[in-house]
């Protein structure tokens, strides 16, 4: 039913995004990516994003978003800041407003080039307190970028409801679970597929990934 219709994934070329990319091929007509070049920790994000779009011959926009290290310099933009969660805060890597920007220039995008449906990996069950990753927000958001541009937009959030471990098991489930473990970058450190093991974002990949490879193999002795 969606098979016409053409769909602007937000892609970082992180396991999400790159989960979410997979999805869309399986449901839209049309698959186009958009990545932010917002002076990310490693160029090397752009060229894995870069290299995945061009494998999965996904036309691919990277859109300069550099403002936002005016805006807000931290951990995530800038190299020389530590990456570090204090106790009942958001960690460093957090940007105000950073969804809230990267949907809204996506759905000025998506209007561009005819594409009704932005998918978006941001997720709500790993909540680590980005308050423009709750399902509230993008509801909200959808509303209100229907009205500003008359258009009707569908935001779509596949991953919102899932753990890391559930993420995993829709990747294997879309036949994508080796591409996305050794071709995506998560770690915080710039290394590709199993990351450096040490930072926040390996420890949450890897945590998954182990969640997900049990579980399937308890699934798998049971048959
Ligand atoms: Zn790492």
């Amino acid at each position: 039913m969606l098979k016409k219709e053409k769909a602007v994934v937000v892609f970082s070329g992180g396991q999400d995004s790159t989960t979410c990319l997979f999805w869309a091929i399986e449901r839209f007509a049309e698959v186009e990516a958009v990545t932010f070049n917002y002076g990310q920790r490693h160029s090397l994000e752009l060229e894995c994003a870069a290299e995945i779009a061009k494998e999965l011959g996904v036309k691919h926009h990277v859109l300069d978003m550099s403002l936002l290290n005016q805006l807000a310099p931290n951990a995530l933009t800038r190299d020389d800041i530590a990456i570090e969660q204090k106790e009942g805060g958001l960690p460093t890597t957090f940007v105000d407003g950073r969804n809230l920007l990267f949907l809204s220039f996506a759905a000025v995008l998506a209007k561009g080039i005819g594409a009704k449906h932005i998918v978006t990996g941001v997720c709500e069950t790993d909540f680590s307190g980005y308050p423009d990753c709750r399902d509230v927000f993008v509801k909200s958001l959808n509303v209100t970028l229907n009205l500003s541009m008359d258009y009707n937009f569908v935001i779509d959030t596949p991953l919102m409801w899932l753990n890391k471990a559930e993420t995993w098991a829709l990747a294997d489930e879309l036949g994508a679970f080796e591409f996305v473990r050794e071709r995506t970058l998560t770690c915080y450190n710039g290394i590709k597929a199993d990351g450096c093991g040490e930072c926040p974002a390996c420890k949450l990949r890897r945590k998954g990934l182990e969640d997900y490879v049990a579980e399937r193999g308890a699934r798998g002795a049971e048959r």
